[in-house]
């Protein structure tokens, strides 16, 4: 009921502001609203995330009464009582669900948005959260078909190797799964399509910036010092993260704990801290109505550096820009979650191709003149003006 009720006051809402108005995008007062535009409303709502995040991950006995809450849903899916865990994960597909359909009443009239945002919905519902719950009540591995390493860090510990390997064919198939995405889906989808196909289209982390995290995508900073600490920090991440697997599968080969004098689990627990704790969780949702909605996405996803690597040298993704149309309102700029400053390269007519660019495709909703348009390749056939 608890929930039910939260979610009918947010429809109820969504009605009165988006359902009722006309068509078009609207972000109306959005510089003005104290939970948008970093006012003490939305310094509240991000303390109360980060305050959430921190007892998620550190105090979870604290959770204990909401635990309660979800555990019928529990029963129900896998047979047992709910953990924080499922509490978490079934908060966050709610929230993805609900605030997709204010995704949906907002950008109504954009099929690229509708479609995008009922994937999201799709791919955080049905392959994040009921097929794994469903695989635990059958006894084999709550295995999520989407999360690909290294987002998905702990893919090749020790234990969730050989938990993978003696759960039978079913263990060996996700096993092999798991490899093929990273090894051949990753490089030849994001050729053909870009990184958008996964981080706005697929990835749990995307969708939940996507849909919780709309309201905020104009506090992205667009500075170049921003654009350069963005850089250096995500591909450190993914060093970190292939040093933290390189590491965790010499333990699981060599049954030995120190590589180099160095202890294999530290190196494990100090990545567990700092990247999947603070940054993804604390930091990356946390700070949305204080830093943007795309914080985790662009300074600290391994899979975005490696996805983003692949966008800028290899893929026929780009955004073609008509310079000739563009009235430098700078729209596109300020809705760029990723922090690109969009106008820029339309006043100048050229091709966006930039490793970052997540392709949400809001720079080309919002642009009033149709400069923008997301591209697969040239013979997809538009020049720029
Ligand atoms: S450039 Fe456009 S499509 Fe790319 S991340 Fe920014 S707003 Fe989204
Ligand atoms: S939103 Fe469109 S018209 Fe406005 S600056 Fe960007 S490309 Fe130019």
């Amino acid at each position: 009921m608890s929930f039910g009720l939260m979610t009918l006051g947010a429809f109820l809402y969504f009605y009165g502001a988006y359902a009722r108005e006309t068509r078009g995008i609207k972000n109306n007062h959005i510089f003005h609203s104290s939970m948008t535009s970093r006012g003490w409303l939305g310094i509240v709502l991000g303390s109360f995330m980060i305050g959430f995040y921190i007892v998620l991950y550190f105090y979870p006995e604290y959770l204990t009464n909401w635990v309660l809450l979800v555990d019928p849903i529990s029963y129900r899916l896998n047979g047992g009582p709910a953990s924080h865990w499922f509490l978490y994960g079934t908060m966050y597909t709610l929230v993805i669900a609900v605030m997709g359909i204010r995704m949906l009443l907002k950008y109504r009239g954009n099929p690229y948005q509708t479609i995008r945002t009922i994937s999201v919905i799709f791919f955080q519902t049905a392959l994040a959260f009921i097929i794994p719950e469903i695989l635990i009540a059958l006894n084999k591995p709550g295995y999520d078909f989407k999360n690909i390493w290294p987002l998905d860090y702990d893919f090749f510990y020790g234990y969730h190797l050989n938990t993978l390997m003696e759960s039978g064919m079913l263990g060996w198939f996700m096993l092999f799964w798991g490899i093929a995405l990273i090894i051949i889906a990753v490089p030849l989808i994001t050729y053909f399509y870009g990184k958008r196909w996964y981080c706005s289209w697929v990835c749990g982390c995307g969708g939940l910036a996507e849909t919780l995290g709309d309201p905020y995508r104009q506090l992205s900073d667009k500075s170049l010092t921003a654009w350069k600490i963005e850089r250096w920090m995500v591909h450190s991440v993914l060093v970190f993260a292939v040093l933290n697997t390189g590491a965790v599968l010499y333990t699981f080969f060599s049954g030995s704990y120190s590589i180099l004098g160095i202890g294999t689990e530290s190196i494990k627990a100090s990545y567990g801290f700092l990247i999947s704790s603070i940054f993804a969780g604390v930091v990356g949702t946390g700070f949305y109505p204080l830093m943007g909605n795309r914080v985790w996405c662009r300074f600290g996803c391994p899979l975005a550096a490696y996805l983003g690597i692949v966008q800028r040298f290899k893929s026929k993704f780009r955004i073609t820009t008509n310079g000739g149309q563009c009235i430098s309102c700078g729209n596109c700029s300020t809705y760029c979650e990723m922090g690109i400053d969009v106008r820029w390269y339309a006043q100048r007519g050229q091709n966006i191709v930039r490793a970052s660019c997540v392709g949400c495709g809001i720079c080309a909703a919002v642009c009033p003149r149709g400069v923008l348009k997301l591209e697969n390749g040239i013979e997809a056939g538009r020049i720029n003006g």
